[in-house]
């Protein structure tokens, strides 16, 4: 696994994505060309990708679109559910807790925790709130895999640190941060704060550009 590009998981999610598209629209084979064109990257980009894998499709005749899509779930770990709990049941939490496109990959919603007495107890989404102390024994008794991590920045480490001694190993960390994974885990960045601000980069460019010409 160490050697397939950070990049190219990320288109697999982007193929995987238009391949369920195409799979809910009925259509039932496709081609790199029209994979390509949907993830704005070039056809030799999608073969290559693929390529790491093994072989897919017939030349001339593209890929079966529901052979491909599960091709791509079983590469990406997605033909299994995953237990998920939420660490910080604030505002992002509640409302990560109730999106409903969580389960339909499976990311099923096991437990949530945090450490204000005043949610601590109470239930969302069906799911009852904890107390972070109780991560190592909850972590155990509901084998969780994954954790949305949604404390303040200045929790962010330790709470990490907690889940991956308790046996999590993937966390995906949406406090603006950055934190070093401990050993065991994979972490994973999310900040929208950050897309922003690469927004602002482009879009001032190429105002100043417009201004210039
Ligand atoms: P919030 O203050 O509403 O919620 C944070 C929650 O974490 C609180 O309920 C608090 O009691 C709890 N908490 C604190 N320490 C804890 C610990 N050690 N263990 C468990 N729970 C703990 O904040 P919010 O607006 O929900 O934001 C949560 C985090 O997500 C912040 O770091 C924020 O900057 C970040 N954020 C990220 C994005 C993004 O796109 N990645 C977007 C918005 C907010």
């Amino acid at each position: 696994m160490a050697s397939i590009p950070t990049a190219t998981v990320s288109r697999l999610v982007t193929y995987l994505r238009i391949l369920s598209q195409l799979d809910e629209a009925e259509v039932t084979r496709t081609s790199s060309e029209h994979l390509a064109g949907e993830a704005h990257v070039s056809a030799f980009q999608v073969r290559k990708d693929l390529a790491y894998f093994g072989k897919f499709g017939t030349r001339g005749a593209g890929y079966s679109v529901q052979t491909l899509r599960q091709e791509l779930m079983r590469i990406l770990g997605l033909t299994r559910p995953w237990n998920v709990a939420i660490v910080g049941m604030g505002r992002l939490g509640e409302a990560l807790a109730v999106y409903p496109n969580l389960a339909r990959y499976d990311f099923q919603l096991t437990s949530a925790f945090d450490v204000d007495p005043a949610k601590v107890g109470r239930e969302v989404n069906g799911v009852r709130i904890r107390h972070a102390d109780e991560i190592p024994a909850a972590v155990s008794d509901l084998k969780i895999d994954i954790a949305l991590l949604t404390v303040p920045s200045e929790a962010a480490q330790d709470a990490a640190n907690a889940l991956a001694a308790a046996g999590v190993t993937g966390i995906l960390n949406f406090a603006p941060t950055v934190i070093d994974a401990p050993p065991g885990a994979y972490v994973e960045p999310v900040d929208f704060l950050a897309g922003l601000k690469r927004l602002s980069f482009y879009i001032q460019r190429s105002k100043a550009k417009e201004a210039t010409t």
